[in-house]
Protein backbone atom coordinates (compact mmCIF):
# COMPACT_ATOMS: atom_id res chain seq x y z
CA UNK A 1 0.00 0.00 0.00
CA UNK A 2 1.40 3.34 -1.04
CA UNK A 3 2.09 6.09 1.93
CA UNK A 4 -1.20 8.10 3.33
CA UNK A 5 -1.06 11.17 1.64
CA UNK A 6 -2.33 14.79 2.53
CA UNK A 7 -2.62 17.18 -0.08
CA UNK A 8 -3.48 21.00 1.35
CA UNK A 9 -5.41 23.51 -1.38
CA UNK A 10 -5.54 27.23 -0.60
CA UNK A 11 -6.93 30.23 -2.96
CA UNK A 12 -9.17 33.22 -2.96
CA UNK A 13 -13.17 32.68 -3.99
CA UNK A 14 -14.23 31.73 -7.03
CA UNK A 15 -10.53 29.96 -8.05
CA UNK A 16 -12.22 26.87 -8.77
CA UNK A 17 -10.92 25.18 -5.46
CA UNK A 18 -13.69 23.21 -4.65
CA UNK A 19 -14.36 21.73 -7.45
CA UNK A 20 -10.86 20.67 -8.47
CA UNK A 21 -10.22 19.77 -5.18
CA UNK A 22 -13.68 17.29 -5.16
CA UNK A 23 -12.26 15.75 -8.50
CA UNK A 24 -8.85 15.77 -7.18
CA UNK A 25 -9.97 13.57 -4.36
CA UNK A 26 -12.25 11.56 -6.02
CA UNK A 27 -9.35 10.32 -8.90
CA UNK A 28 -6.78 9.44 -5.97
CA UNK A 29 -9.61 7.97 -3.78
CA UNK A 30 -8.96 10.58 -1.16
CA UNK A 31 -11.45 11.80 1.87
CA UNK A 32 -12.24 15.63 1.27
CA UNK A 33 -12.53 18.44 3.41
CA UNK A 34 -13.85 21.90 2.56
CA UNK A 35 -13.06 24.15 5.89
CA UNK A 36 -14.99 26.83 4.14
CA UNK A 37 -17.84 24.72 4.69
CA UNK A 38 -17.03 24.66 8.38
CA UNK A 39 -16.85 28.52 8.48
CA UNK A 40 -20.18 28.73 6.66
CA UNK A 41 -21.82 26.29 9.26
CA UNK A 42 -20.72 28.41 12.22
CA UNK A 43 -22.45 31.28 10.70
CA UNK A 44 -25.41 29.46 10.54
CA UNK A 45 -25.49 27.64 13.81
CA UNK A 46 -24.93 31.24 15.41
CA UNK A 47 -27.47 32.61 13.94
CA UNK A 48 -29.97 29.43 14.51
CA UNK A 49 -29.16 29.99 18.34
CA UNK A 50 -29.82 33.95 17.75
CA UNK A 51 -26.15 35.00 18.57
CA UNK A 52 -25.31 38.49 17.84
CA UNK A 53 -22.08 38.44 15.10
CA UNK A 54 -20.69 41.38 16.48
CA UNK A 55 -20.42 39.98 20.15
CA UNK A 56 -16.50 37.97 19.87
CA UNK A 57 -17.20 36.63 23.12
CA UNK A 58 -21.19 35.03 22.25
CA UNK A 59 -19.75 33.88 18.65
CA UNK A 60 -16.58 32.11 20.57
CA UNK A 61 -18.91 30.31 23.27
CA UNK A 62 -21.58 29.29 20.51
CA UNK A 63 -18.90 27.83 18.00
CA UNK A 64 -17.20 26.01 20.68
CA UNK A 65 -20.39 23.83 21.47
CA UNK A 66 -21.32 23.79 17.51
CA UNK A 67 -22.60 19.51 16.94
CA UNK A 68 -20.96 20.11 13.74
CA UNK A 69 -20.46 16.49 11.48
CA UNK A 70 -18.53 17.13 7.99
CA UNK A 71 -18.70 14.68 5.00
CA UNK A 72 -15.99 13.67 3.84
CA UNK A 73 -17.06 11.79 0.55
CA UNK A 74 -15.73 14.01 -2.81
CA UNK A 75 -18.83 12.80 -4.48
CA UNK A 76 -21.25 14.07 -1.56
CA UNK A 77 -19.70 16.18 0.50
CA UNK A 78 -22.67 16.70 3.35
CA UNK A 79 -22.55 19.58 6.37
CA UNK A 80 -25.18 18.84 9.04
CA UNK A 81 -25.40 20.75 11.97
CA UNK A 82 -27.51 19.74 15.10
CA UNK A 83 -29.16 17.04 12.95
CA UNK A 84 -29.84 19.75 10.02
CA UNK A 85 -28.50 19.11 7.04
CA UNK A 86 -27.24 22.35 6.04
CA UNK A 87 -25.45 21.61 3.34
CA UNK A 88 -27.05 23.78 0.14
CA UNK A 89 -28.22 26.26 2.86
CA UNK A 90 -24.96 27.29 4.11
CA UNK A 91 -24.51 28.62 -0.20
CA UNK A 92 -27.49 30.87 0.36
CA UNK A 93 -25.98 34.76 -0.25
CA UNK A 94 -27.17 35.79 3.59
CA UNK A 95 -24.57 33.42 4.71
CA UNK A 96 -21.69 34.62 2.43
CA UNK A 97 -22.08 37.76 3.31
CA UNK A 98 -22.02 37.24 7.33
CA UNK A 99 -19.47 34.69 6.89
CA UNK A 100 -16.50 37.04 7.51
CA UNK A 101 -17.83 38.25 10.65
CA UNK A 102 -17.08 34.72 12.13
CA UNK A 103 -13.94 34.26 10.34
CA UNK A 104 -12.24 37.03 11.57
CA UNK A 105 -12.97 35.81 14.95
CA UNK A 106 -9.32 34.58 16.19
CA UNK A 107 -11.01 31.92 18.86
CA UNK A 108 -13.31 30.46 16.32
CA UNK A 109 -10.42 29.89 13.73
CA UNK A 110 -8.40 27.98 16.79
CA UNK A 111 -11.67 25.89 17.70
CA UNK A 112 -12.37 25.02 13.79
CA UNK A 113 -8.54 24.32 13.28
CA UNK A 114 -7.56 21.76 15.62
CA UNK A 115 -10.96 19.93 14.61
CA UNK A 116 -9.71 20.00 10.79
CA UNK A 117 -6.85 18.64 12.13
CA UNK A 118 -8.60 16.32 13.78
CA UNK A 119 -10.09 14.76 10.42
CA UNK A 120 -6.75 15.11 8.26
CA UNK A 121 -4.99 12.98 10.91
CA UNK A 122 -7.88 10.40 11.02
CA UNK A 123 -7.80 9.72 7.77
CA UNK A 124 -3.99 9.25 7.60
CA UNK A 125 -4.90 6.18 9.38
CA UNK A 126 -6.84 2.61 8.32
CA UNK A 127 -10.74 2.79 9.22
CA UNK A 128 -11.97 5.85 7.92
CA UNK A 129 -13.26 7.08 4.96
CA UNK A 130 -10.23 6.95 2.49
CA UNK A 131 -8.95 3.68 5.07
CA UNK A 132 -6.24 5.97 5.30
CA UNK A 133 -5.03 6.79 2.05
CA UNK A 134 -5.27 10.62 3.02
CA UNK A 135 -6.81 13.48 2.26
CA UNK A 136 -7.54 17.13 0.10
CA UNK A 137 -8.28 19.43 2.68
CA UNK A 138 -8.99 22.99 1.23
CA UNK A 139 -9.67 26.53 2.19
CA UNK A 140 -7.95 29.33 3.33
CA UNK A 141 -5.04 28.87 5.45
CA UNK A 142 -4.46 24.86 4.97
CA UNK A 143 -0.95 25.14 3.43
CA UNK A 144 0.08 27.47 6.28
CA UNK A 145 -1.23 26.81 9.35
CA UNK A 146 -3.50 23.75 9.46
CA UNK A 147 -1.34 21.67 7.76
CA UNK A 148 1.65 23.53 6.83
CA UNK A 149 2.98 19.64 7.18
CA UNK A 150 1.41 18.60 4.09
CA UNK A 151 2.63 16.37 1.35
CA UNK A 152 1.69 18.25 -1.03
CA UNK A 153 0.88 22.35 -0.78
CA UNK A 154 -1.01 24.05 -3.42
CA UNK A 155 -2.17 27.31 -4.52
CA UNK A 156 -5.10 27.68 -7.11
CA UNK A 157 -5.34 31.49 -8.31
CA UNK A 158 -6.93 32.97 -11.38
CA UNK A 159 -6.64 36.64 -12.12
CA UNK A 160 -9.69 38.63 -11.04
CA UNK A 161 -11.97 38.91 -14.30
CA UNK A 162 -11.82 34.82 -14.34
CA UNK A 163 -12.58 34.63 -10.93
CA UNK A 164 -15.69 37.05 -10.71
CA UNK A 165 -16.62 35.65 -14.23
CA UNK A 166 -16.55 31.67 -12.95
CA UNK A 167 -18.62 32.93 -9.91
CA UNK A 168 -20.86 35.07 -11.79
CA UNK A 169 -22.38 32.24 -13.89
CA UNK A 170 -22.31 29.70 -10.43
CA UNK A 171 -23.92 32.34 -8.54
CA UNK A 172 -26.49 34.04 -11.57
CA UNK A 173 -26.15 31.62 -14.39
CA UNK A 174 -24.62 34.07 -16.47
CA UNK A 175 -21.51 36.45 -16.73
CA UNK A 176 -23.12 39.45 -18.11
CA UNK A 177 -22.85 43.15 -16.89
CA UNK A 178 -25.36 42.99 -13.92
CA UNK A 179 -24.40 39.66 -12.44
CA UNK A 180 -20.41 40.80 -12.81
CA UNK A 181 -21.63 44.16 -10.47
CA UNK A 182 -23.99 42.19 -8.28
CA UNK A 183 -20.91 39.22 -7.61
CA UNK A 184 -18.17 41.84 -7.79
CA UNK A 185 -19.78 43.35 -4.24
CA UNK A 186 -19.70 40.16 -2.97
CA UNK A 187 -16.48 38.16 -3.66
CA UNK A 188 -14.13 41.05 -3.41
CA UNK A 189 -15.34 42.59 -0.20
CA UNK A 190 -15.14 38.93 1.08
CA UNK A 191 -12.04 38.34 0.06
CA UNK A 192 -10.58 41.51 1.25
CA UNK A 193 -12.12 40.89 4.88
CA UNK A 194 -11.12 37.59 4.70
CA UNK A 195 -7.01 38.60 3.69
CA UNK A 196 -7.05 40.34 6.94
CA UNK A 197 -6.38 37.16 8.78
CA UNK A 198 -5.12 34.52 6.21
CA UNK A 199 -2.93 34.94 3.43
CA UNK A 200 -3.79 33.20 0.42
CA UNK A 201 -3.39 35.74 -2.68
CA UNK A 202 0.31 34.72 -2.71
CA UNK A 203 1.85 30.96 -2.72
CA UNK A 204 3.93 30.80 0.79
CA UNK A 205 7.71 29.15 0.42
CA UNK A 206 7.29 25.61 -0.80
CA UNK A 207 3.60 25.94 -2.04
CA UNK A 208 2.83 25.66 -5.67
CA UNK A 209 0.75 28.38 -7.47
CA UNK A 210 -1.37 26.74 -10.44
CA UNK A 211 -2.85 30.29 -12.08
CA UNK A 212 -6.10 28.97 -13.86
CA UNK A 213 -6.89 32.14 -15.70
CA UNK A 214 -6.27 30.65 -18.87
CA UNK A 215 -7.15 26.72 -17.89
CA UNK A 216 -10.26 25.12 -18.39
CA UNK A 217 -11.76 22.58 -15.19
CA UNK A 218 -10.39 19.67 -16.90
CA UNK A 219 -6.82 21.06 -17.72
CA UNK A 220 -6.51 22.24 -14.08
CA UNK A 221 -7.60 19.02 -12.68
CA UNK A 222 -4.85 17.31 -15.05
CA UNK A 223 -2.45 19.93 -14.16
CA UNK A 224 -3.06 19.52 -9.91
CA UNK A 225 -2.85 15.54 -10.43
CA UNK A 226 0.54 16.10 -12.36
CA UNK A 227 1.71 18.13 -9.70
CA UNK A 228 0.32 15.20 -6.77
CA UNK A 229 2.68 12.80 -9.01
CA UNK A 230 5.29 14.30 -9.27
CA UNK A 231 5.31 15.42 -5.45
CA UNK A 232 5.03 11.18 -4.70
CA UNK A 233 7.57 10.47 -7.04
CA UNK A 234 9.98 12.54 -4.44
CA UNK A 235 10.15 15.01 -7.72
CA UNK A 236 8.94 18.52 -6.27
O1 LIG B 1 -14.46 28.69 0.45
P1 LIG B 1 -15.69 29.39 0.88
O2 LIG B 1 -16.04 30.56 0.03
O3 LIG B 1 -16.88 28.48 1.06
O4 LIG B 1 -15.34 29.94 2.34
C1 LIG B 1 -16.28 30.66 3.09
C2 LIG B 1 -15.58 31.56 4.07
O5 LIG B 1 -14.95 30.79 5.10
C3 LIG B 1 -14.46 32.44 3.52
O6 LIG B 1 -14.98 33.63 2.96
C4 LIG B 1 -13.63 32.72 4.76
O7 LIG B 1 -14.20 33.76 5.50
C5 LIG B 1 -13.78 31.45 5.56
N1 LIG B 1 -12.64 30.53 5.49
C6 LIG B 1 -11.55 30.76 6.28
N2 LIG B 1 -10.53 29.85 6.34
C7 LIG B 1 -10.58 28.73 5.62
C8 LIG B 1 -11.67 28.49 4.76
C9 LIG B 1 -12.69 29.44 4.69
O8 LIG B 1 -11.49 31.80 6.95
N3 LIG B 1 -9.61 27.82 5.71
Amino acid sequence: MTAPVTVAIDGPSGSGKSTVSKRLAAALGLAYLDTGAMYRAATWWCRRRGVDLDSAAEVTAAVAVMPLEMGIDPADPTVVCDGVDITTEIRLSEISAAVSAVATNLDVRAELRERQRAVIAAERRPGGFSDGRGIVAEGRDITTVVAPDADVRLLLTADESARLARRARELHGTDDAESLAATRAEVVGRDARDSTVSAFLTAADGVVTVDSSRLDLEQTVELVLDVVERARRGAL
